[in-house]
């Protein structure tokens, strides 16, 4: 199909003849999209800051549940109404930009929706079924099991970017943005009441999810960009290394922190692959950027694979290809 070159200008044709629409397709499963043909595919989209949909053995998992994210923001093609089936919903911690819309996307699925005490207490304060909260500490012996995968939490925590770095580059910002509508702030300020700003958001609200499928294939998602955890640490001695990383760049605007704290979260979860998280930003932002970050891995690991894709792009997997497998054959 591609010729023996990899020219990009195929993979448009690949799409129009679509031979696996679940792989091919900018249609998340969880809004009628079709499943990967193979059930041994994992099927990955980004759709905006730190949400993934991950797709396995008929299985939907949602990472974070920020979709209805108001007029200030680049538009990800779908709303919130529109996510009808998922199993389940992890929330990396509870700030309105991770879990504005979990409780209504639990409610209209059914799935099991899973966070932090301080991330539940709010889900349980809207309205969904107090039987598909479920709490986790991340603190160990906490483990989910699923058809096929299985989900460990683990007590991470929140990004703390300097308040002096963030301050300069809003207030730099400020004379040149557009200001928001009264509108536009009343729609922001209702999607902000359905998350937490509670202070233990930080220390013990933030929690990173290790997936294992059935095959050996592991994910880390780590929804924030802060310092490696001594429970991060012992997770990551006991299996070693991850295949997939999905990491949310850290918040301190300058290349220099936050390519830094991705040399981290590297170092820690040794991943085959690299995708990073929570870099769009609304009109009036920056988007954090990642083409420093990704250089900066690669000066220190050549081979690590970083993939950045637009909202809703499927980024597919062979599971059976892990790094479990290689090193026990
Ligand atoms: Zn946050």
């Amino acid at each position: 199909m591609t010729g023996p070159v990899a020219d990009p200008r195929f993979a448009r044709e690949a799409i129009a003849t679509a031979s696996d629409p679940g792989c091919e397709a900018p249609t998340l499963v969880s809004t009628g999209g079709a499943f990967p043909k193979d059930a041994k595919t994992l099927a990955i989209r980004w759709s905006g800051f730190s949400n993934f949909e991950l797709v396995y053995k008929g299985q939907i998992i949602l990472l974070d549940a920020y979709f209805d994210r108001g007029n200030m923001f680049p538009p990800l093609g779908f709303k919130a109404a529109d996510v009808k089936r998922a199993n389940l919903i992890l929330i990396g911690h509870g700030h309105a930009d991770h879990m504005s819309d979990a409780a209504s996307v639990g409610a209209q699925t059914g799935a099991l929706v899973v966070g932090a005490a301080v991330t539940a207490e709010k889900l349980l304060a809207q309205k969904i079924n107090a039987k598909q909260v479920r709490t986790v500490t991340g603190r160990g012996g906490e483990l989910l099991e699923f058809p096929g995968i299985k989900v460990e939490p683990i007590l991470g925590r929140h990004g703390e970017p300097p308040k002096d770095v963030t301050a300069a580059f809003q207030n730099a910002l400020k004379p040149f943005a557009k200001p928001a509508t009264p509108e536009q702030l009343k729609e922001r300020a209702e999607i902000r009441s359905r998350g937490t700003n509670d202070p233990r958001v930080v220390t013990e609200g933030t929690i990173a999810f290790l997936i294992t499928l059935d095959n050996g294939f592991r994910i880390m998602f780590r929804d924030s960009g802060g310092v490696v955890t001594d429970y991060e640490k012992a997770a990551m001695a006991r299996v070693g290394r991850v295949d997939v990383a999905l990491v949310a760049v850290s918040a301190a605007f300058l290349h220099t922190l936050t390519a830094q704290r991705a040399v981290e979260h590297m170092r820690a979860y040794k991943p085959d692959v690299f995708i990073p998280a929570h870099h769009d930003a609304e009109f009036n932002g920056l988007w954090r950027a990642t083409e420093p970050l990704f250089r900066t891995l690669k000066e220190e690991n050549p081979n690590i694979v970083t993939v950045s894709r637009g909202y809703r792009e499927p980024i597919c997997f062979d599971t059976e290809n892990n790094i479990l497998r290689r090193q026990t054959r």
